[in-house]
This record gives structure tokens, sequence and C-alpha cells, in this order.
């Protein structure tokens, strides 16, 4: 049987009983045009290993396959959904492997070949977290060459926000220091089984080959912190515990003391991280 035979993914939820666990945050994708339009925004995959995450039922996995995906790694939680992962290993040969793990414990780099493309539908409840994991890794640039990831719309909003408005903060700061961050699809809540409350979007991240500018990840992880946890503060306030001298350091990065953090964009950002080093 080759993937196209495979059948329908409501037959394979009813003959697996797949019922959808809301405490694992399953919305399934159910409609195997709209997986494949998904895959086809990670890019050209006949060259790479796809990690993919929480593949449930498969709808995305297949998506993925049929778009040509060299070989991919699936980590699912759930163990119901391994028989039907494995009817789809069967009928792509040696181009899938489906672990089951949960994907906040397990190093998935022994099992991968570079180079690595990450495409997940994520569970909302571990979403942002791994987004944090995958964008702070010790050495740039990371495993993976990009991420294409469903979010609930608000967090994607914050990974691709401008400096001005509710939206921008931490998440910002950190995806577009090192990636080239943006929307390339939004789906309504119709689009899922059973439908979630809010709409998603899919972004795509690319990992540029070094920082956009100069700065000490950890330096700038933690002053990017502690200025958008005060957000409503005035740096020079938010920011008081962290030198005696702040608002002459704010300055030399080119910031008024008296600016907030959300009008502060990534270039400043980065010149403060450094000025906090001297
Ligand atoms: N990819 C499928 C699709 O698009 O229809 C399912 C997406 S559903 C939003 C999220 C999936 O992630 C579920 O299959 C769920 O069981 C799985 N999951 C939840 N928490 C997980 C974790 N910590 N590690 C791995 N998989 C997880």
């Amino acid at each position: 049987m080759s993937i196209d035979d495979l059948p329908p993914l409501r037959q394979v939820i009813a003959s697996h009983g797949l019922a959808a666990r809301k405490s694992l945050g399953q919305n399934f994708l159910l409609d195997l045009n709209l997986t494949a339009k998904i895959a086809r925004q990670a890019g050209d995959l006949s060259e790479c290993d796809v990690l993919e995450i929480g593949p449930g039922p498969g709808g995305l996995t297949r998506g993925l396959l049929s778009e040509g995906a060299r070989r991919i790694l699936a980590v699912e939680k759930d163990a119901r959904c391994l028989p039907a992962l494995d009817e789809i290993a069967r009928a792509a040969p040696g181009r899938l492997q489906v672990i089951n793990a949960d994907a906040l414990e397990l190093d998935p780099l022994a099992h991968l070949t570079p180079p690595i493309r990450v495409v997940a539908n994520l569970p909302y409840n571990v979403g942002t977290e791994l987004l944090i994991r995958w964008l702070t890794p010790p050495a740039w640039p990371p495993f993976w060459q990009s991420l294409t990831l469903m979010f609930q719309r608000e967090v994607a909003d914050r990974i691709v926000a401008q400096p001005g408005g509710k939206a921008y903060g931490r998440l910002a700061v950190l995806a577009q220091w090192r990636c080239d961050a943006r929307i390339v699809m939004t789906l309504p809540p119709e689009a899922f089984t059973p439908p979630p409350k809010i709409s998603s979007a899919v972004v795509h991240l690319k990992a540029l080959p070094a920082p956009r500018f100069d700065a000490d990840q950890k330096t700038l992880e933690m002053v990017v912190a502690r200025a958008f946890n005060q957000r409503r503060k005035m740096l020079r306030a938010a920011l008081k515990g962290l030198a005696p001298d702040i608002e002459d350091r704010l300055i030399a990065a080119g910031i008024k003391p008296t600016d907030r953090a959300e009008t502060v964009g990534l270039e400043q950002f980065c010149a403060l991280a450094r000025q906090m080093k001297k």
C-alpha cells in the first residue's frame, strides 16, 4: 500500500478509537489538502530530515511524506496513536520513524541526520516552551534550518510583532534576533477536529547564519525578560536593579531612560546587552 491508498483520516480516527483528548492539546487536521499545503510552507524537504512533534493520527505526517520529505522523525506522547502511525510508516518504507515520548524530555538529535527542518502542529500546552528552547540553543546556528509551526493566532502574532504594540515582547526579540519570522497561513477554528475556541496560524522561522546584531545571548535574554516583565514602567525603573548606572548605560545604547520596553527595537536591545557586559 502507498501513502495515497491509506484510508481517510476520519476512518483512521474511528477505527483506532482516537477520540481527541483536551489534556494533550489534541485538535486534529483531517483535510489532507490542507496538511500538504502546510508541508509546502517548509520548502523543499527532499534533501532534509524533518522533526515532527505531535503527529497524532498522522494528517500532517502524510502531508509531509506526499510533499517529498526525505525522512521524518515523529515524536508522539499519546501511545493510542502508534498503530495509526505504524500504518503510515509501512506505506512509506524507511521514511518515517515514530518515537513514543514526551517531546520536552527527548533529545531528538541522535535520531536525525542534517540538514534538519522542524514542522509541527504543536500541542498548545507545550508549543511556546519548545519554541523558546529551539530559539535559545547553546550555539548558533542551531540544529535546524527552519521551523514551520502552527500556533494559536495570538502566539503567532507575538512571534512576528514589531515594536509599538501589545504583541511585541520577549518572544518577538528572541525570534527575530536570529531568524526571519513570518506568518505564512492563518486557519479558522473549523479547520480542526474538534475546533478549538481560537484561530490558528502557521509561522515559518528561518535560522539566519549569524545573529542580526552582536550580543551575548544570556545577557540579552536577561535584559529583555526584565524589561518586559514590567512593560508599563519606564526602562530606568524596570531595569533599576541591574546596575547602579543603568540610566547611563541606556543612554549609551541609544535608548531614552524614560522609554518603555515596547517601543525599543531589536538593535537597541542588543546595544543595551553589550553595554551591560561592560
Ligand atoms: N499533528 C496532528 C494534526 O495536525 O492533526 C495532531 C496535532 S495536535 C494539535 C497535537 C499533538 O501533539 C497530539 O497528537 C498530542 O497527543 C501530541 N502531544 C501533546 N503533548 C505532547 C508532548 N509533550 N510531546 C509529544 N507530543 C505531544
